[in-house]
């Protein structure tokens, strides 16, 4: 995530504040929930709403 940025990892898009987008990462093995913060930032990948597909997207 060069700059800070997050991007879909299927279309390379950059993600927009206040999309929904679908965060693919593995959970970490031995740490806590508070350091996934921390981990999310090297492990996290994510899929914009329109790769995800439509049943995934419902806002309302
Ligand atoms: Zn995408």
């Amino acid at each position: 995530m060069p700059g800070g940025e997050a991007r879909c990892s299927i279309c390379g898009r950059t993600i927009e504040g206040d999309e929904t987008v679908l965060l693919k990462m593995r959970y970490p093995k031995r740490k806590g929930f508070t350091e996934i913060k921390a981990y999310l930032k090297n492990e996290a990948r994510f899929v914009c709403e329109k790769c995800f597909g439509e049943r995934w997207t419902e806002r309302d």
